[in-house]
């Protein structure tokens, strides 16, 4: 299938094109295949001011909530038609498996019609003062939300948090990531069919470090929502700061498994296989360690060299279970925290066997096992198909293995033993815990972190309250 050699922009209700451009390349092949145009700092403010625009003019919030309902509807419906075709160009460009692909596409489509479920049941509260009193809270939307989308799931991201951010009412303005940006021009060439007011949806590619930070550093803003590193988290919160514009940080992990002695050990490989070779690692929530009771660590050990040496590498149309990762950067950074690890004394227990293709981005799916959890390898994440197994003595240990990194995204716990899984979701520190299956959940339940993983909510009913504010107003009666 061909796809256009050329990508624009989309401001206040037009593609608009602009002749400075940067090259896509394709993971798989590490060659050209399209060219996207790069917005200036001018067309960002000129999506900031059409977006404020919108919100004066209150077109979203004025209308009845059951006309935002079927807009979102009508927005799932268009997604789903643009499925197949966005999912090849999110395969050829990310590198991606095409199945996965689609399913981000499927999920962006499901995101709307879940908010679309909750657009008209944005309800405040009535607080008891007395008789002499009237007092109700009302939700308001932020204003204009500025997204800062990450590349390794553009598309569900960005609906994540569009579709609740819409569903309040607010104007959205998307920064598209620069290494991945066309499968988000299909999703929004979907959007503008759905019919949404003008000035309510932008899509930007820019630099991070100039287009991204007009955009977080304005006062125009009046939300950030971040998917991404936490050194440019970091960077973004201070020029938030600035205006005390509020923000929901979605930002790394380096998510821990611990496995009891009594786990069923082929579906705790199964976990292994979709929790940290997914998308090739590339996962905020990966399974990046593993933490294994002593009494069936070797056991584990040699269930998981079997695995890696039946794992396939090949491109996203190939259905290779490890695709290549998105960059010659993110690639060499992967194999400089390999050696790293191996430098530092951690030993090297499997390694992939599909011998490396002589064109693209690809990485060896590999396994490191140590006792040290002060070894990068145990702490900083790697953001590869890269697992670092340890062994634990008892449930106390696990648990201060698992809380000891600065992240807190996921915990997981692999156990028949549902008391003692219970008392570790007590315990561990993380904004989700999963049991016995990782990844459990969906677009249902709130998905966010502590500590460096960030802070604020995303997914389920809970995120559409990240879109919104209170306002309280209270009322004195006059007469008895
Ligand atoms: P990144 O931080 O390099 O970039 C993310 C986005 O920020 C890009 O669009 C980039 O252009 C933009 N950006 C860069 N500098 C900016 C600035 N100064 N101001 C505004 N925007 C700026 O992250 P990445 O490499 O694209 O994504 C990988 C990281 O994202 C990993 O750490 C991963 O764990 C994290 N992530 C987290 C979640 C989550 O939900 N918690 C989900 C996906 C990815």
């Amino acid at each position: 299938m061909q796809i256009p050699a050329k990508w624009s922009n989309f401001i206040d209700g037009q593609w608009v094109e602009n002749e400075v451009e940067l090259p896509v390349f394709s993971p798989a092949t590490a060659e050209p295949i399209a060219m996207i145009s790069l917005a200036s700092i001018e067309q960002a403010e000129q999506a900031l001011e059409a977006a404020q625009r919108c919100v004066a003019e209150r077109h979203l919030v004025h209308a009845k909530p059951a006309q935002r309902v079927s807009l979102l509807l009508r927005a799932a419906e268009e997604i789903r038609r643009v499925a197949e075709y966005g999912a090849h160009v999110l395969c050829l460009e990310n590198g991606k498996n095409y199945a996965d692909a689609l399913d981000e596409f499927t999920e962006a489509a499901r995101y709307f019609e879940y908010y679309a479920g909750m657009a008209d049941k944005v309800e405040g509260v009535s607080i008891p003062l007395g008789d002499d009193y009237i007092s109700f809270t009302n939700y308001e939307p932020m204003g204009v939300s500025v997204q800062i989308v990450p590349w390794n799931f553009p598309i569900s991201i960005c609906a994540r948090s569009l579709a609740p951010a819409l569903a309040a009412g607010n104007s959205c303005i998307v920064k598209s990531p620069e290494l991945s940006p066309l499968g988000l021009c299909v999703l929004f060439e979907a959007l503008e069919k759905a019919g949404f007011p003008q000035g309510s949806l932008h899509l930007l590619c820019g630099l991070g470090s100039e287009v991204g930070q007009h955009l977080v550093s304005s006062p125009k803003a009046n939300q950030i929502v971040f998917t991404g590193s936490v050194a440019t988290g970091q960077r973004i919160m201070q020029a938030a700061s600035q205006w005390a514009t509020p923000c929901v940080m979605e930002l790394g992990g380096k998510s821990a498994a611990i496995v009891l002695e009594d786990a069923d050990l082929d579906e705790l490989l199964k976990n292994i296989k979709s929790g940290i070779f997914f998308n090739s690692g590339q996962v905020c929530s990966a399974l990046s360690r593993l933490l294994v009771h002593e009494h069936i660590y070797e056991k584990t050990l040699q269930a998981i060299r079997g695995l890696v040496g039946e794992l396939k590498l090949g491109d996203g149309f190939s259905k290779a279970d490890i695709t290549p990762v998105i960059s010659a950067q993110q690639q060499q950074q992967i194999q400089k925290m390999c050696e790293t690890a191996l430098k530092e004394g951690a030993a090297l227990i499997a390694s992939g066997k599909t011998p490396l293709p002589e064109k693209g981005f690809y990485v060896q799916p590999t396994v490191f096992s140590t006792t040290d959890s002060s070894l990068s390898i145990a702490r900083e994440e790697v953001f590869g198909p890269v697992l670092c197994v340890m062994p634990f003595y008892s449930d106390e240990q696990a648990v201060q293995l698992a809380n000891e990194t600065s992240y807190g995204l996921v915990a997981g716990v692999f156990t028949n033993n549902l008391n003692r899984a219970l008392r570790f979701t007590q315990l561990l520190r993380s904004g989700q815990v999963f049991i016995n299956e990782w990844y459990a959940g969906g677009i249902e339940t709130p998905f966010g972190g502590v500590g460096l993983s960030g802070f604020g909510r995303e997914k389920g009913q809970e995120a559409l309250y990240s879109y919104v504010r209170t306002k309280c107003v209270t009322f004195k009666l006059k007469g008895a």
